[in-house]
């Protein structure tokens, strides 16, 4: 059944107006009907079916009807990956709503080369990829904050698996707390050696490899968050 992630809050029989984008969607492109019926969303109430209450020039009218999944969240993983291309910062926000985290961070490191990131269209990716995976909520998205700052104000509840790319670090095995965790991915550039240090100087660091190859910056998000799901996050069926 479809499903559309909307903002205003959900309960029984609220009416709810998507925005034109998604009227459209839904009348033209899934050529639903007065009656059909859809999954709505909104990261707070839990999953509600709805249905076609009204087809207006001005777009849909949605009703809820009853909620079909209370409001669940995933567990607490944060993506900090440097920017990189566009393209790959764009696949690795996708990959990142379709892995569970809750939030990707955008870091400007000592070797970004990338700065400038279309906040915009980055949320409608999340927001898309949310749609489809079937989560009850949807990955926020933060501007880029220089990684110095970052580790300033860093929440030592929070474990930081820094993906090291230079070795000397395990695999995965040194991550087994379950809990509130950050994945750390460096730009193509690598990190640099005082950035090294810093980040393997922090108590809350776990310095990770992710095996003898050097992966590209998506990649080795997709990969960590991969590993880090499978080892201590929700994946335990
Ligand atoms: N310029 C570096 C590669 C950087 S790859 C070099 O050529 O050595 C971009 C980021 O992906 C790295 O900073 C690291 O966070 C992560 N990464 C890539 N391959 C990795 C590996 N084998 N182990 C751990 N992290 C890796």
């Amino acid at each position: 059944m479809i499903r559309l992630h909307v903002s205003p809050d959900l309960s029984t029989g609220t009416t709810v107006a998507p925005t034109m984008d998604q009227s459209r969607y839904l009348t033209q492109v899934m050529r639903l009907k007065l009656g059909d019926a859809l999954l709505v969303f909104n990261g707070r109430d839990g999953e509600w079916r709805c249905i076609i209450a009204d087809i207006l020039k001005k777009g849909v009218i949605l009703r809820s009807e009853e909620q079909v999944r209370p409001q669940t969240l995933g567990p607490d993983l944060e993506l900090i990956v440097a920017v990189v291309k566009k393209s790959r910062v764009e696949t690795i926000v996708e990959k990142a709503a379709e892995l569970g985290a809750r939030r990707v961070r955008l870091g400007v490191t000592q070797r970004t080369n990338v700065e400038h990131v279309r906040l915009d269209r980055l949320d409608a990716i999340a927001i898309e990829a949310a749609e489809q995976t079937g989560r009850l909520d949807v990955p926020t998205i933060d501007d880029p904050q220089k990684l110095a700052t970052i580790l300033e104000d860093w929440d030592p509840v929070r474990r930081l698996m820094f993906c090291d790319e230079t070795g000397g670090a395990p695999v995965i095995g040194a991550v087994t707390r379950p809990g509130p965790w950050a994945i750390l991915i460096g730009p193509e550039g690598g990190f640099s050696p005082e950035e090294r240090d810093r980040l393997r100087a922090l108590p809350s660091t776990t310095a990770v490899s992710l095996g003898p190859r050097i992966l590209r910056a998506d990649t080795a998000a997709i990969a960590a968050m991969t590993l880090w799901q499978a080892a201590v996050g929700d994946w335990e069926r």
